[in-house]
């Protein structure tokens, strides 16, 4: 297969992008990295979109193969917070000019339709901003409930496509399950996001571009990808770290095939490497989620131990996300930052497909 023809290709088939996926070669990756920043210009300037991130509680039903939060982990101390701390929160995210709140927990039913309803009202009251709920896998009548009062996306990563490793990971539960989730979603009109977990134990290339291919089906918003980081007290706690390496390919390919698409550069990708971010904004990343929860919760939102955002104070981080991005030639968006997807051309029409 030839490099330079495949980077060039309006649609990949699943060969070319396990080609991609596969590249070894320094040179080769550098120029798979390059075609990615040009897809990522062409489709979504050079602005960084900022998304202030609140998890509010680290309780959660489930039992992920793979996360801290996981309900059989007895080690990690519990919180929640309370609903007027999780507005006002948000009222200081907005405050700084950030206009996406993400609203992260475990599955946590202690926050009922109608608490999760009010907290979208009270926020979406404040301010002009946009509001991503991920929650995990909630009633269907709950989405749409939300979606009334005022949410406009939701971020449900559905990990691996592979339906064998989906069900070893997540109690032989279906992936399927997961996609009939994301597909009614976007059929109430939220923006939706997904994506996987790269380095996750049994995982190959192959299931990567199945993951690719997958975002591309669903017609995604926003597709994360980020590495695998083993966390204590989980089955996989001594499993290998997933590879920077893999992770910035799998951005770049996911940039180059779905084009049109807002990809972030990670925490977890922050935390294996100190330089994650802006290497993830170079491979196609156009997107920053820095954390707003406060600080005397964050440390027990232990996905996976060594979180870089655990010493990042709220007030300061735009000031540093600005001098980072400065360095490769690139701003703060002071825009919500929507769908790619909602906009024809440089015109930015809106046109709302659903
Ligand atoms: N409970 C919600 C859910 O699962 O969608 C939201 C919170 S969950 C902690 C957010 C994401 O963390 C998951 O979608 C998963 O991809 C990621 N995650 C969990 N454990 C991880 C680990 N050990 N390494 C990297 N990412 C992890
Ligand atoms: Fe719970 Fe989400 Fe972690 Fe799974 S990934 S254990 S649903 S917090």
């Amino acid at each position: 297969m030839q490099l330079d023809e495949v980077l060039h290709k309006e649609k990949l088939t699943r060969d070319e992008i396990i080609f991609l996926l596969k590249l070894k070669d320094e040179n080769d990756m550098r120029k798979l990295i390059k075609r990615a920043d040009e897809v990522r210009k062409k489709y979504s300037g050079d602005e960084v979109y900022l998304r202030g991130i609140i998890e509010f509680s680290n309780y959660c039903s489930e039992n992920c193969l793979y996360c801290g939060l996981r309900n059989d982990n007895a080690n990690i101390k519990r919180y929640r917070m309370q609903p007027e701390e999780i507005i006002e929160t948000a009222k200081q995210i907005s405050n700084l000019g950030i206009y996406t709140i993400v609203l992260q927990s475990g599955e946590d039913y202690y926050y009922d339709t109608d608490l999760i309803a009010y907290i979208i009202y009270s926020i979406k009251q404040h301010s002009n901003c946009a509001v991503t709920l991920s929650l995990g896998e909630r009633g269907f009548d709950e989405y749409r409930i939300w979606k009334l009062a005022g949410a406009d996306r939701y971020l449900l990563k559905h990990e691996t496509a592979n339906q064998k490793l989906y069900s070893i990971y997540h109690n032989h539960q279906m992936v399927g399950g997961r996609i009939r989730h994301l597909k009614f979603l976007k059929s109430l009109g939220y923006q939706i996001g997904s994506g996987n977990i790269i380095g996750l134990p049994m995982q190959t290339e192959e299931d990567i571009a199945d993951d690719i291919l997958l975002c591309d089906e669903l017609d995604l918003d926003m597709a994360v990808f980020g590495p695998f980081i083993p966390a204590p007290f989980t089955p996989y706690q001594n499993r290998r770290t997933g590879s920077i390496k893999l992770t910035l390919k799998t951005m770049a390919v996911a940039r180059i095939v779905l084009k049109n698409v807002h990809i972030p550069a990670t925490t977890a990708l922050a935390t294996i490497d100190e330089a994650g971010r802006i290497k993830g904004l170079t491979s196609g990343a156009n997107v920053i989620m820095p954390d707003f929860t406060p600080l005397q919760y964050r440390e027990n939102y232990e996905i996976y131990p060594n979180r870089n955002t655990l010493k990042e104070e709220p007030n300061n981080v735009k000031t540093l996300l600005t001098l980072q991005l400065e360095s490769i030639g690139r701003k703060i968006s002071s825009e919500r930052g929507d769908s790619l997807k909602l906009y024809f051309g440089s015109d930015r029409i809106l046109h709302y497909p659903y």
